[in-house]
């Protein structure tokens, strides 16, 4: 008879301090993958959740001098078996531990997948950078910079921009970590600008990376890229370029939404237009020369080519069945949830997962990182090509595991991914 120690149950449920609906979708999936793959029990319950986790507080002055706030800030890093941990800093007002530490799990697997040498980390700021002036950008971003100082680094961890931050928030952070350590460190960050050693096409690069994998997506779900109806929500670092894409490959970008509303024309819209549009008003309300729609219309809108690029969880079971496109491209990271995801399936909707879709940007973030490093930098055409060549490998990659193994394109995204930290973990073993 053989009797269970209940001092030896596996943790590898998430009702831990990173409990959040996000955290329990990445932390799901992960375990319906690992259950798929007969993944090692040793080995699953230490990919379940993060090794390192830091909450911090800390007050910022308002442009009112007397005038203190308190933020929340945090910093996860979920893997340090493969390397130094990469991962963007989110500023938004609902940030909180949970996503953080679910973004920071995408990351590993994203890394791994496209064979970076990196774990995942994840950061944020729970503010809403769109109500602080400049000057209260610039102390937050200092401030929470000292504060994690000792997680980040150029052989530890690598922050990069996120929803919410930018090169200027890169560029504060990169000189916060070089003051205190006394000599100019760009390498502590990417996504910076050029002159601080940002590199030369960082910020197309999720969007241009998103737009690479098209013609090999349309042509497996039987979509023609010349004309192809192309929607957008997010018109932020990852939309507005993946929509210049887009139109440059031939497709009509007929639908956009952001945080200001929404905009359609059947016809397409004019891509530079709209983003000067954005860049004068501030979100593509108002655009002429298309019809203002109601946001929560985006994703049902009739198309070929779906491409959320804001927040996650915005296909979800209310609203699948009413997605019209053949083909999503998941440039937010988590936009689908899990029931969503069955709905699409069962519709026959192709979906290329996040970890593999949006990764140009940490893909160009680590060509930076090589950059910074070696203080040489390489030609916007080198930089370019290498990316493509590595989204086109990684996707022909995904692709042929969902055949061999007759799984989704998530499903085979994530147990490649998962395959490589599990194979580095176990070649590592155990300290002491
Ligand atoms: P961003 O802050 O530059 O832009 C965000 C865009 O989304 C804006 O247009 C904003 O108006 C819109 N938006 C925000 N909340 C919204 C809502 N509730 N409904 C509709 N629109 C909304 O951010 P970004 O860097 O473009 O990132 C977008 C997504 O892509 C995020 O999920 C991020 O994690 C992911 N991502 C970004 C990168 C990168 O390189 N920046 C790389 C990989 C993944």
């Amino acid at each position: 008879m053989t009797t269970t120690d209940p001092s030896r149950t596996r943790t590898v449920s998430p009702e831990m301090e990173w409990e959040s609906p996000m955290y329990k979708e990445a932390a799901t999936q992960f375990q319906n993958v690992a259950e798929k793959m007969g993944l090692d029990d040793n080995i699953r319950e230490r990919l379940s959740m993060p090794q390192r986790s830091l909450v911090v507080t800390f007050p910022y002055r308002t442009d009112e001098y007397s005038d203190v706030r308190t933020a929340y800030g945090y910093r996860v890093q979920h893997v340090l078996t493969m390397g130094p941990t990469k991962g963007g800093i989110r500023y938004a007002p609902d940030v909180n531990l949970g996503e953080v530490a679910a973004l920071a799990m995408l990351m590993t697997w994203k890394c791994a997948l496209v064979g970076l040498p990196f774990g995942g980390a994840k950061g944020g700021v729970r503010i809403d950078p769109h109500a602080l002036s400049r000057r209260e950008l610039q102390r937050v971003t200092r401030r929470y910079t000292a504060e994690v100082i000792d997680m980040i680094g150029p052989q530890k961890d690598i922050p990069a921009p996120d929803m919410g931050t930018d090169e200027r928030v890169m560029a504060w952070i990169m000189d916060t970590y070089s003051q205190h350590q006394g000599y100019a460190v760009p390498a502590v960050v990417t996504g910076k600008p050029p002159q601080l050693g940002g590199s030369v096409a960082r910020r197309e690069a999720t969007g241009r990376g998103i737009i690479s994998l098209l013609p090999s997506a349309a042509m497996r779900c039987g979509v023609a890229v010349d004309g192809a109806r192309v929607v957008i929500q997010g018109f932020g670092n990852v939309g507005r370029y993946a929509a210049i894409a887009a139109a440059e490959v031939g497709c009509r970008v007929v639908g956009v939404g952001d945080l200001t509303g929404a905009i359609y024309n059947g016809n397409g819209l004019e891509v530079g237009r709209l983003a000067r549009h954005v860049d004068e008003f501030g979100g593509v309300k108002g655009f002429p020369g298309a019809d203002q729609i109601d946001p929560d219309e985006l994703m049902a809108i009739e198309c070929d080519v779906l491409i959320p690029a804001a927040v996650g969880g915005v296909i979800h079971a209310g609203n699948a069945d009413d997605v019209q496109a053949r083909l999503i491209l998941e440039g937010a990271n988590n936009p689908t949830t899990l029931e969503a995801d069955r709905i699409l399936l069962d519709k026959g909707v192709m979906v290329v997962p996040d970890i593999i879709c949006n990764a140009g940007g940490v893909t160009v973030s680590y060509f930076e990182w090589v950059q910074d490093l070696q203080n040489y930098f390489w030609s916007e055409n080198e930089i370019v090509s290498r990316l493509r060549e590595i989204m086109i490998r990684a996707f022909e990659s995904v692709v042929d595991v969902s055949v061999k193994e007759d799984v989704d394109m998530r499903t085979a995204a994530l147990m490649i991914g998962i395959d490589k930290v599990a194979g580095a973990k176990l070649v590592r073993g155990v300290y002491p």
